[in-house]
Formats: structure tokens, C-alpha cells, sequence
């Protein structure tokens, strides 16, 4: 199993630079573990092929013609272009089956690359006086480390397949600017990220499971690693334990959720900072214990509960750069209603009218506190009153009226969750979204889905997990009051407890 053949595509080692893990699911693991791509992440590709077209428009290319997959079809095909001497080649096909003097185990290799471009330079190479140089249009807007190693893996092939040294491959980016890679700088780490993902590859063991939100939130086998790392009480579903205090723990011989829960934090000094190793042994015992702890320091502003309060939540396009809804639960505890306000832009060009019926609807309410989740909400008000000047409706009484629920949660309580988003809090509250699975990522694909087609379920869908976002805020907050009231904030208490 082990000297079996391994394809190593571009795309398969890029996998490889983000998590070691998925590119060996990849390789090895059950398909139907795998889900289906998600829309956002369909959304990015369509988006980086219009990327291209852009970038390409008006340019003379030379494509060549092979089956979707047959890569050997597809080699022999560039390899006649470039043999022609054509000035740019899209979609060309790298591949190299030989062994390769440069790598420790260069047998049983299929190395196949598929750089957006081929650009002619002068130089001298087997074909003539001539050579190729990798250019790869990203929809990054910055020149990722990932993107420079699948540039200099091309570039491999390329040396070899054109028996000349290309130039500096090139990198053209979101906003249209061009990054040279450094060939002597990169070359070296491509050659050892090679060699660690071949030697990945031909183990049939799958590296670690470690669930980190930002980076597996779109993957397709987070179900199947969500499952492993639940199965096996994995230190990553503890929030605040990164790879680098993992490796510290490991270490250190805390290698459970029950050892963590018990630590001390002498004994993770120095490599880990005393307030830190407190805060994440509080947080595996809160896990350990399914409850919630108090933490000690109290939140700066008291909350009783106002009369009327504001649930205020937004939905943001931020390719189109537009806030498209600003949606505003209103909870009158007098009156006992509760109303909801969602503030629409029916196109990107609307943002300023719904900005202002959003201020009219905050003015109408002139003392009632506006709850919020994370701070996006309040950067986005100060950032929109810069663009749109707000006269009539002073920032000066607006700001102080917002409060942050995050914030207040996390000076003040230790959660039995696995991370502190809105989704996850608000689950262990006991709330339930109307569409299940559906995700903020989702709401910028159907409000494109609105945009190019009009259709009212995709609205309805918006305005839905937005409503129930601002409720899932207000659950929040009325666990929080209830919590302060039974006095889990004060100090005294917490030690009685530990
Ligand atoms: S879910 Fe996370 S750990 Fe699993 S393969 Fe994807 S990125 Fe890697």
C-alpha cells in the first residue's frame, strides 16, 4: 500500500499547506464521508473564474484541447504549444512521472500542475530560445505562503518538462496587482513541503484531527473530523486550545480533557501564561462538568432590563462592499410584544435608504439599549456615518447606547460550548435557527441569488436567519440578566467553588 503510485496535483498539495489532514482525506478517505461542496465556497469558484476572464479579456491565449481529467492528453497537448512557441498558454497541463533527483523518494510519483498561464520568455530551453514561466491568477488578496509553494511545484515541472530553470513565477492577485515569487528564497520550502506531503501520502494513517473554526468551518470532511474529534474528547474542542498550546500540553503530558480540567498552572509554566492555562482548565472543567462556570471579573455596565430593548444584527456582501440588511428586534418588556424590523437593500445602491430607515427606527426609541453579537455591528454604524454623514441623528448619543452580548458573555462566564460564536452559545441555550444548517456565508450567496433573480424565497430565507440571529441575541441576553442576578459574577462565589 505504501510504494503505491501517488498523484500529487497543485491542488492537492495547496490542501496539503492548509491542513495535512485534508489532503490525505483526500487521498485516502471515504467518499461518503465527504460532503458536498458548500455554496459559499461555489460562490468563490465562480468568482475566481470571472476573476480570470477579467484578467484575460482581450489577450490572445492558446488553449489546449484534452478531456476533462486526462492529464497525459492534456501534457502532450501544452508540450505541442509550447513546442510552437505560443506566447500564452490557458489551462496547460504540467506533468512529470519520472523520477526526480531533487526529492529523497522519487519513485512512484505522478506530479501534475495546472498553472492559469503559461507566459513565453527569452531563455534558452529544449524547445528553443525560448522558455515558460508559471503566472496564477488568485482570488486572494494577499500573496498566501500556499500560493508561492504550488507556484514553485509548477515550477519544478516546468524545469524539467522544458529542461531550462523558468523565471520567478508570477502571481496576479484579487485586486489586479502582481507578485514575483522568489525563486531562491521558496524553492527549498517547495521541496520540503513536497517531500512531507509525499511521505504523508504513502502512510495510510491520516494525520491528527484538530478542529480549528477559521480553518475548517468550509471543508468537506468537517462532519467526518467533527465525529473523530468528539469520539476521541479531542483538546481542540476546547476553545482557546491552539496548535501551538496543543503541542504544549502534549508535552507536558496533559493529554485529556479530564487532565486539563484538573490542571494546574504551575505545571504548564513557562510554557504556557498562567491566566491563559487558568482560562483553559476553567474551560475544560465547564466542558467536563456540562455547566456553566463564572468567570471573575464583572461586566462594566449593570443591565437591568429596559423598558424597550433593540436586537440589532446585519448581513454584509463584502465582495459588493454593501450591508445589505440591518435587521432591529424590538422587545417591549411593558408591553409584552416583540416586533421585528428588516431593513433591506433591494440592490447595493439602496444601502443608504435603508441606513437611514435604520437610524429613523433607532431615533423612534431614543433610550433603549441596542444588543449586538461581536463588534462588526458597531464598526459598521461608525464606518457607514463616515460615508453617509449622519446629520440629523448624532453619533454621540447613538454609540453609547450599543452593547456588545459577546463581550458581556465572555468577561463574565465559562461555557460548557465548543466555541463562543452566536451559533454554538446560542445551541447550548436551547434556541433553534428556522433553517437549520443555513449560515451567514449561505445569506451572501442568496442575497446574490436575489440580485440576479429576484426571488422571494431567497429574501424570505435572509430576512428569517437574520430575525432569528437578533433572537437568538435577545435568548442570550436574558440568560446573561438571569445570570447576574443569581450573583455568578461575584468573585466570592467562584472561589467557594474551585
Ligand atoms: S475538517 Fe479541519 S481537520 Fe478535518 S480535514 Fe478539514 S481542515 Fe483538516
Amino acid at each position: 500500500m505504501g510504494n503505491s503510485m501517488i498523484l500529487l496535483t497543485d491542488d492537492l498539495l495547496l490542501d496539503y499547506a492548509r491542513c495535512h489532514r485534508r489532503a490525505h482525506l483526500h487521498h485516502w478517505g471515504d467518499r461518503h464521508h465527504r460532503a458536498p461542496e458548500k455554496d459559499f465556497v461555489l460562490k468563490l469558484r465562480r468568482e475566481h473564474q470571472q476573476q480570470i476572464q477579467t484578467v484575460l479579456a482581450g489577450q490572445r491565449v492558446a488553449t489546449p484541447e484534452y478531456s476533462p481529467q486526462d492529464w497525459s492528453a492534456g501534457a502532450v497537448a501544452t508540450e505541442t504549444l509550447m513546442a510552437a512557441g505560443v506566447e500564452q498558454i490557458h489551462r496547460g497541463i504540467l506533468r512529470w512521472t519520472e523520477p526526480l533527483e531533487e526529492l529523497p523518494q522519487p519513485e512512484g510519483l505522478e506530479l501534475v500542475g495546472r498553472p492559469t498561464l503559461l507566459v513565453k520568455q527569452p531563455g534558452v530551453s529544449r524547445f528553443g530560445n525560448w522558455c515558460y514561466q508559471p503566472v496564477n491568477i488568485k482570488l486572494g488578496k494577499r500573496p498566501k505562503s500556499e500560493y508561492k509553494l504550488v507556484a514553485m511545484f509548477q515550477g519544478l515541472m516546468l524545469t524539467h518538462i522544458q529542461g531550462a530553470t523558468p523565471p520567478d513565477p508570477q502571481l496576479i492577485l484579487r485586486e489586479g496587482s502582481t507578485h514575483g515569487v522568489d525563486s531562491g528564497y521558496w524553492w527549498g520550502k517547495m521541496l520540503a513541503a513536497v517531500t512531507d506531503c509525499v511521505r504523508a501520502l504513502r502512510d495510510a494513517e491520516a494525520p491528527e484531527v484538530f478542529i480549528s473554526r477559521q480553518r475548517c468551518s468550509l471543508c468537506p470532511w468537517y462532519d467526518h473530523c467533527h465525529g473523530v474529534a468528539v469520539a476521541t474528547q479531542h483538546l481542540s474542542l476546547v476553545p482557546g486550545v491552539t496548535p501551538g498550546r496543543y503541542a504544549s500540553l502534549q508535552g507536558l503530558g496533559v493529554t485529556s480533557l479530564a487532565q486539563l480540567a484538573a490542571l494546574e498552572p504551575q505545571q504548564v509554566e513557562p510554557d504556557i501564561e498562567p491566566a491563559i492555562a487558568r482560562h483553559l482548565q476553567r474551560q475544560a472543567q465547564a466542558i467536563v462538568e456540562n455547566r456553566p462556570l463564572p468567570l471573575g471579573t464583572a461586566h462594566p455596565s449593570p443591565q437591568p432590563l429596559a423598558p424597550i430593548e433593540l436586537y440589532f444584527d446585519l448581513e454584509a456582501e463584502p465582495d459588493q462592499d454593501v450591508d445589505f440588511l440591518f435587521g432591529v428586534f424590538c422587545v417591549n418588556h411593558d408591553k409584552q410584544t416583540e416586533t421585528f424590523h428588516g431593513f433591506f437593500a433591494e440592490h447595493p445602491r439602496d444601502e443608504p435608504l435603508i441606513w437611514q430607515q435604520f437610524l429613523a427606527l433607532l431615533h423612534r426609541y431614543p433610550t433603549a439599549p441596542i444588543f449586538h453579537f461581536s463588534p462588526y455591528e458597531v464598526e459598521t454604524v461608525k464606518r457607514l456615518s463616515q460615508r453617509y454623514r449622519m446629520s440629523q441623528y448624532p453619533m454621540r448619543s447613538l454609540l453609547p447606547r450599543f452593547i456588545d452580548v459577546h463581550a458581556w458573555l465572555m468577561a463574565v462566564a465559562v461555557l460548557p460550548v465548543e466555541n463562543y460564536s452566536l451559533k454554538s452559545v446560542a445551541k447550548w441555550l436551547g434556541f433553534t435557527w428556522r433553517d437549520q444548517g443555513l449560515s451567514g456565508d449561505q445569506t451572501v450567496c442568496l442575497y446574490n441569488q436575489w440580485l440576479e433573480t429576484a426571488d422571494q424565497e431567497a429574501l424570505a430565507m435572509i430576512l428569517r436567519y437574520n430575525e432569528d440571529d437578533c433572537r437568538a441575541t435577545h435568548q442570550l441576553r436574558m440568560w446573561l440578566h438571569d445570570w447576574s442576578l443569581r450573583g455568578e459574577t461575584n468573585f466570592a462565589n467562584i472561589l467557594d467553588r474551585v
